[in-house]
């Protein structure tokens, strides 16, 4: 018997309770009852989001550590609240269970659930523990608010405004690359190798960034955030008016490790940054007249926001505009076929 099932399903759950803190005045209720209790905020709509990490499927027990897998499994989640406007609050974890799963295994997680909402400032409040025959998987739900008056959709791009993105591209995908190259390990330098895993095994959600475009009077189109690659997700803001876009090659933002892993491996960085999954970026569109300022408000905040292309009227064509001033025309859901011949197989397509 392992130790997992000698604690029992009412013991780990007395066990959760005692290692996650209770850290909200709104959270009334949390983890103990059959329902958390949590009162809302006036002037505000609450947005609800879930998100579910199966083993084999989005995580592998051998490539990810269960302290930032804990982590990864609330970041997700929190990226789509961002990717709104808007500030989580509350979490609800479900949590698949196979009677194997080691509890230094389970304790790892739950530290990195704890780690998670003390970043984000989230309550985890209750949620679901169940054996699961072969393998783990963690389903959290998270509940934030997003300013009646001030919340992002995928809809309301238009042609001529920019494009911009928070962070770096295609980090995550080239940290997978690397975790699933142990054996012939590629070449570069250490630190490089582990801020690109760690990118993949623990993103960084950008609630910060998303508060900062809520509260600024910039005129923010359509927001998403990247979680199945650039230009697929891309396709997602043009889709509902039937536009098109041109992204820029040079302005694409490249990290020190990832151009120093590409360029010791000659790897091509534009098959990670343009399709590339699992950066939980944020991407929006900006009136061209409020770039300069929320850059400037970015640099000022310690976060990055940079430009990289602009919504055309083109229906359905995304382009890359080459550093050479050729204009490629991108398949739109499969951009990154066009630059596979140096990639290694990433992420992007392991999601149904
Ligand atoms: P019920 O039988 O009413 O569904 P449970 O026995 O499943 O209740 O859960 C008891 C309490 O423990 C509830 O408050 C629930 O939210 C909490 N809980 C159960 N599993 C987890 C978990 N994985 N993480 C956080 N809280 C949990
Ligand atoms: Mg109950």
């Amino acid at each position: 018997m392992s130790d997992f099932e000698k604690l029992g399903e009412f013991g780990l759950i007395a066990r959760f309770q005692s290692r996650l803190k209770h850290r909200s005045r709104r959270v009334r209720l949390g983890i103990g009852d059959d329902a958390a209790v949590y009162s809302p905020r006036l002037g505000w709509h609450q947005v609800a989001s879930t998100d579910a990490l199966v083993e084999t499927v989005h995580f592998r027990t051998d490539t990810t550590p269960p302290e930032r897998l804990g982590e990864k499994a609330i970041a997700v989640n929190v990226s789509d609240i961002a990717a709104m406007g808007g500030v989580p609050l509350v979490a609800l974890v479900s949590l698949g269970l196979p009677a194997s799963t080691p509890l230094k295994f389970i304790d790892g997680m739950m530290k990195g659930f704890e780690k998670a909402s003390a970043d984000y400032g989230i309550e985890l409040a209750g949620g679901d523990t169940v054996a699961s025959p072969r393998h783990l998987f963690i389903n959290v739900t998270l509940v934030g608010e997003v300013r009646k008056s001030r919340y992002f959709t995928r809809a309301g791009a238009r042609p001529g405004d920019t494009l911009m993105v928070t962070g770096s591209l295609g980090d995550a995908a080239l940290g997978l690359a690397l975790l699933g190259k142990r054996r012939q390990p590629l070449q570069g330098g250490t630190k490089h190798k582990n801020f690109l895993c760690r990118r993949h095994q623990a993103p960084t959600a950008r609630v910060r960034e998303a508060a900062l475009l809520a509260r600024s009077r910039a005129r923010v189109g359509a927001m998403i955030d990247i979680s199945d690659g650039l230009v697929q997700d891309l396709s997602h803001l043009l889709e509902s008016g039937g536009l098109g876009a041109r992204l820029w090659e040079d302005a694409l933002p490249h990290s020190t490790a990832l151009r120093r892993i590409c360029a010791a491996n000659r790897l091509n960085p534009l098959s990670f940054s343009l399709s590339g999954g699992e950066d939980y970026e944020l991407l929006f569109t900006l009136a061209p007249v409020d770039v300069k300022k929320i850059t400037r408000q970015f640099q000022k905040a310690n976060a990055l926001a940079t430009p990289i292309g602009e919504v055309t009227a083109n229906g359905g064509q995304v382009s890359l505009l080459r550093s050479s001033g050729r204009l490629e025309p991108l398949p739109r859901a499969l951009g990154y076929d066009h630059f596979k011949p140096a990639s290694p197989k990433h992420s992007g397509g392991s999601k149904i």
